[in-house]
């Protein structure tokens, strides 16, 4: 096995950490690439690294996936998941899914198990539970109190128009984050990400962000894998993630395609976005717009490195 080209990054969501949570985030990411670079030591997949990364964060509940995901504006999770695999561009996601533990895994089904890319709401829970996947309520106490508090100042975030709303989450941003993701090359060369969130809080019921859109949130191919974190919306509109991958088709470099893509998404947008990925060679690179993005990675024969931001 050629351990140098083996490596993983992952992600904890754009946005603002709440004084105090700090270490406990970038603690959580170490943990969690733990997870994958065992994987990929012992010669795993990308995908199996992947998705054991994703599922140690979505099972931590100060990220935003899984258990302890954000509440939409009803007051309960839906949430939003992809896996993506560069060998056979293979993948798979679901979105506005309920009361699962592990939306990355149920995705991960969908893109072994059915013909179909994405399956959403009650069609994706139905789904779920025929592949095995037991209820679970992913609502957290914290993220309880957190939504009731909100919901109270919903008039005043709200105003005259859903503007202020994008302004409240632009000056608060730590009233959204903490999605997950995580991005890795293994030892045969196959690129693989993988995705999860509950999206951002207050969201109205069905929607849907970019987490689990094949080219916005995540992506794989043979030149890179990438995850995006940050206001869905923008990263639909600029496909962020496939933009990457187009600049290094033209020759660019991770570094330099991630560094045009964040420009781009700060020139056309000002979009409080963050993006991490691995090239083909497992070199890592992280980048983002928010003050905070904990995130964690190792490359080759390298120990992990862990922080809170670029
Ligand atoms: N990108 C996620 C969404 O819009 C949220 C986040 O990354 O904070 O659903």
């Amino acid at each position: 096995m050629n351990e140098r080209n083996v490596g993983l990054i992952a992600h904890g969501g754009a946005g603002k950490w709440r004084p105090g949570s700090d270490d406990d985030a970038v603690e959580g990411l170490r943990a969690a690439v733990e997870k994958g670079r065992a994987v990929l030591l012992a010669g795993g997949s990308a995908l199996d690294a992947v998705c054991a990364t994703v599922v140690t964060l979505e099972d931590n509940p100060i990220f935003n996936a899984g258990t302890g995901a954000v509440l939409n504006f009803d007051g309960f999770c839906e949430l939003d998941a992809s896996v993506m695999a560069s060998d056979g561009a293979r993948v798979g996601a679901v979105a506005a899914l309920q009361r699962v533990k592990n939306p990355i895994l149920v995705a991960r089904k969908v893109m072994e198990e059915t013909d179909h890319v994405m399956l959403a709401g009650e069609g994706a829970q139905r789904f779920a539970r025929v592949m095995g996947f037991g209820d679970h309520d992913p609502v957290t106490p914290d993220r309880q109190a957190d939504w009731k508090d909100k919901r109270e100042h919903v008039g005043d975030i709200l105003g005259a128009g859903a503007l202020k709303m994008r302004k409240f989450l632009k000056d608060h941003p730590e009233y959204a984050g903490g999605t997950v993701g995580a991005a890795a090359v293994d030892a045969k060369g196959v690129l693989a990400a993988a995705t999860s969130t509950g999206g951002v809080t207050l969201k109205l019921v069905g929607r849907v962000g970019d987490s689990p859109i094949p080219g916005a949130g995540n992506y794989a191919n043979a030149h890179m894998a990438a995850s995006a974190t940050g206001t869905g919306e923008f990263v639909m509109r600029s496909l962020a993630a496939r933009d990457i991958a187009e600049r290094m088709e033209r020759g660019a470099t991770l570094e330099a395609a991630m560094g045009e893509v964040l420009d781009r998404l700060g020139r056309e947008y000002d979009a409080d976005v963050g993006l991490i990925a691995v090239d083909r060679n497992g070199h890592p690179v992280a980048r983002h717009r928010t003050r905070d993005m904990p995130h964690a990675y190792f490359h080759g024969t390298e120990a992990i490195t862990s922080k809170m931001r670029v």
